[in-house]
């Protein structure tokens, strides 16, 4: 069978795509080949289970409400901008928009894992196809698609369709555990497009050699900000460069989140965007400097507090929780049960001085599947920014966390996916029509 359109992965953008497509062309046959045995499998973790759909600080906010009204969704902004289903519910998205595409008339094909696509004409070899602003121009020529699935009995078998627009929607490799591992990088890559090495973001950081084991658990409000150490490779036989060479790359309150391993939170996935190892760099070339107490200089309430009596520890009660002051006045080099009148000014300087700039040096990010997003992915430069259309192969679309872009917590990266989906259905229809 032929389809006017087959997209590849029922995910964010896959399922939006096939709606936008239908919306706008009634009775095109659209075509979602989706891995897993259900579609927008991801959807239903999202936003832990309510589903971040999108930001009123988001570009093209106001469309994906739209969108989603248009298919029943009813959503509700909070104040702090983010949007969720009104009911709360991922698994009533995911199960929305599956019913959207069934009742425009697409159709979804599950367990069914894409292994290649290509032009149709170099697969029957038919001949090269005519090449129109350096992209080769599929004309009407379309796409073959080959994808395994199983039969009744659970034997693989391989399956072929053709279509005559290809939509590659199939995400990146953030939470594999929903199907994303990075196939569409491979079937990108064979139509010539360029992938950025992905590396999973907003996730946790590990910091192996800062002995966060007793801090497991706690949670703390501040500052989180990232800096790269000598930023002109002053680096001298490995050891830190001076702080005075830092370089800031990333600020952001909120709250943190202490893992026996290291660091997490909103504002520490945030960051981890920022800690792309290009140019050689390597994470231990990053500096992550906490701020517990960033609202004041906390030097002037501690001095105070020392004429109280007590010890270094009780200096800290009601600022820090007892483990984490504990672990502040360790790395401040302060015992814990000196008296608190026998600190010097210099002492309480230097717990004053931990408080508000507590380090840590990443050893790593955690792996994908606790990775909420890719960063890298195929190159921006290669698809038309209003269609999604390659701009190496005309009649291929390319949607979703699978192109190189990744946005914060907070509904973007979601944000992306609607938009990039609805714009390429809707230019994949819309080409056909021309044609
Ligand atoms: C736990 C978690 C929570 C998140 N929460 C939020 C949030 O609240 N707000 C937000 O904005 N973003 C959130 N994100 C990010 C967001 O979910 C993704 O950026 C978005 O889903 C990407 O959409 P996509 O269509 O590109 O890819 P996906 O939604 O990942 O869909 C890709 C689909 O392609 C399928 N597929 C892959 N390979 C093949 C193949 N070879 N053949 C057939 N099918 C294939 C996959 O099974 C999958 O269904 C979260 C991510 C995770 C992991």
């Amino acid at each position: 069978m032929n389809y006017d359109i087959c997209i590849v992965g029922g995910g964010a953008s896959g399922l939006a795509a096939a709606i936008a497509a239908l919306q706008a062309e009634p009775g095109r046959s659209v075509l979602i080949l989706e891995k897993n045995r259900e579609a927008g499998r991801k959807i239903r973790a999202t936003g832990s289970g309510r589903c971040n759909i999108t930001n009123a600080a988001a570009e093209g906010y106001l469309r994906v409400l739209t969108f989603f009204r248009s298919v029943g969704i009813a959503t509700r902004t909070y104040p702090n901008g983010l949007v969720y289903p009104y009911s709360e519910s991922a698994a009533d998205v995911q199960e929305a928009l599956v019913a959207a595409v069934t009742s425009l008339g697409g159709i979804i094909e599950l367990d069914a894992t894409v292994v290649a696509a290509e032009p149709a004409a170099s697969s029957d070899g038919g001949g090269a196809a005519d090449v129109t602003d350096g992209a080769t121009d599929r004309g009407t020529a379309g796409f073959v698609v080959t994808y395994q699935t199983h039969a009744d009995d659970g034997a693989p078998v391989v399956r072929t369709c053709t279509a005559d627009r290809l939509i590659l929607a199939a995400g990146g490799k953030a939470g594999p555990q929903y199907g994303t591992v990075g196939d569409g990088y491979k079937l990108a890559a064979a139509f010539g497009h360029e992938v950025v090495k992905p590396i999973p973001v907003l996730t946790q950081v590990e910091c192996a050699g800062d002995g966060c084991e007793p801090l497991s658990g706690i949670r703390a409000r501040g500052r989180v900000s990232l800096y790269r150490r000598s930023p002109d490779g002053l680096i001298d036989n490995g050891a830190p460069a001076p702080e005075s060479t830092e370089q800031l790359l990333f600020e952001e309150d909120g709250e943190i989140q202490f893992t026996f391993y290291g660091l997490s939170g909103i504002a520490v996935f945030n960051m981890t965007r920022m800690m792309r190892l290009t140019g050689g760099l390597k994470f231990a070339d990053f500096s992550v400097g906490i701020n517990l107490y960033p609202e004041d200089d906390v030097t002037g309430f501690l001095l105070e507090k020392r004429s109280l009596g007590g010890t270094a520890a009780s200096l800290l009660n009601t600022v820090l929780k007892p483990a984490l002051a504990d672990y502040v006045l360790a790395r401040a080099g302060i015992d814990r049960t000196a008296a608190a009148a026998r600190l010097s000014d210099a002492d309480v300087a230097r717990i004053a001085g931990t408080v508000h700039d507590l380090r840590f040096t990443p050893t790593g990010l955690h792996g994908w599947k606790d990775a909420q997003c890719t960063s890298g992915g195929v190159t921006l430069t290669e698809v038309d920014p209003d269609t999604c259309e390659s701009l190496l192969c005309k009649g291929l679309y390319l949607t979703g966390e699978l192109l190189d872009y990744d946005g914060p917590c907070g509904g973007f990266n979601l944000t992306h996916a609607w938009l990039t989906g609805i714009n390429a259905g809707r230019a994949a229809v819309a080409s056909l029509r021309d044609r």
